[in-house]
């Protein structure tokens, strides 16, 4: 299978105008990804210049001590290729244990450190309120679900606010199914409260279609971003090797679904492409892959939404300084 991709690749790169139809080749950012201890600073560098993204906003996993410097180091080696979100769930904020105070001064630390070696991050790394319990051997976890009315999810989201940044929500609307109308709700009364910030929903926030659609009906400001909803999340469920309320945006043959691509042309304000690589898997083997999936999957949309998916909103959103170009050649 593998080969035959590479195969499909080089003979796309071969045959020039082939290629430009069916592969977007426009500036493509990736909104949230990041680095932990699983990888080391050069390899990621590595990675990131070899995979044709120009942009990647990251964020650091692992001890808060040296997040500055992990980003500050892939920065140099990477040739600029990334920008810094401030991490948010570092000294266990997703997890039950420590004490709100803990968590919130460590995002504010996090953030004047980031300030004190002159990085200029363009926002926050994701809030997570809901996460389901993990049991494989490079995540155990107790699982978490929050909501909105929690003092410590308030508290980080108002950080974010405060700076005027996007605020990047970790929801999980299927895995915490019996919790979703409620979330959903929360996620309109937050809308109107704060109708000049824009909220992005990471991962889809596993919505389903019809969530999707009552969530850009109901709100002007609360945006989609692509991460973890494709046929390789699919495949690692059907093994049991991924929680199970990822949702899709791809049919069998790798193709963005009709569906979606109707309603991302007609919404292209709302869609923010986002990879969020995390463990060495993602940045290794997988990451190519995902680069050239959602190539493809831009190309079958409008050209101009196409250009604002991949670039344009995020850098509205996250006010980059780069051209959004629809054509790089
Ligand atoms: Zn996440």
């Amino acid at each position: 299978m593998k080969k035959l991709l590479m195969i499909m690749v080089m003979f796309m790169s071969l045959s020039g105008s082939t290629y430009a139809d069916n592969i977007f080749n426009g500036t493509f950012i990736d909104a949230h990804s990041q680095v932990g201890p699983l990888i080391t600073n050069e390899v990621v560098s590595k990675q990131l210049i070899k995979n044709d993204v120009d942009l990647t906003l990251l964020s650091i996993r692992g001890k808060s001590k040296t997040a500055t410097q992990r980003y500050i180091s892939v920065n140099k080696l990477s040739k600029n290729k990334v920008r810094y979100l401030v991490p948010t769930k570092l000294k266990g904020f997703t997890r039950k244990k420590p004490n709100d105070d803990v968590v919130i001064k460590n995002i504010k630390y996090l953030k004047k450190d980031a300030i004190r070696n002159n990085i200029k991050y363009v926002g926050f790394g994701e809030i997570i309120l809901q996460h389901a319990p993990h049991n494989h051997k490079k995540l155990k976890y107790e699982g978490i679900n929050r909501d909105f009315k929690s003092k410590r999810i308030s508290r980080a989201i108002n950080i974010v606010l405060k700076d005027n940044k996007p605020v990047i929500l970790h929801l999980e609307l299927n895995d915490y199914e019996k919790d979703s109308k409620k979330i959903l709700s929360q996620l309109v009364e937050l809308s109107k409260r704060y109708p000049n910030n824009n909220f992005l929903l990471i991962h889809m926030a596993q919505a389903e279609f019809s969530e999707v659609e009552f969530i850009i009906r109901e709100t002007k400001n609360i945006h989609f971003m692509t991460s973890t909803a494709d046929n390789a999340t699919q495949r690692k469920i059907k093994q049991g090797k991924a929680q199970i309320g990822w949702i899709n945006l791809f049919d069998k043959n790798d193709n963005l679904q009709k569906k979606w691509v109707n309603l991302m042309n007609k919404n292209p304000q709302r869609f923010v492409l986002t990879l969020d690589n995390v463990f060495d898997v993602h940045w290794l083997r997988g990451y190519g892959n995902k680069v050239y999936l959602w190539r493809k999957a831009l190309a079958s949309l409008n050209k101009d939404s196409a250009v604002q998916i991949a670039c344009g909103n995020a850098k509205n959103y996250f006010q980059l300084n780069i051209k959004c170009l629809k054509d790089r050649k």
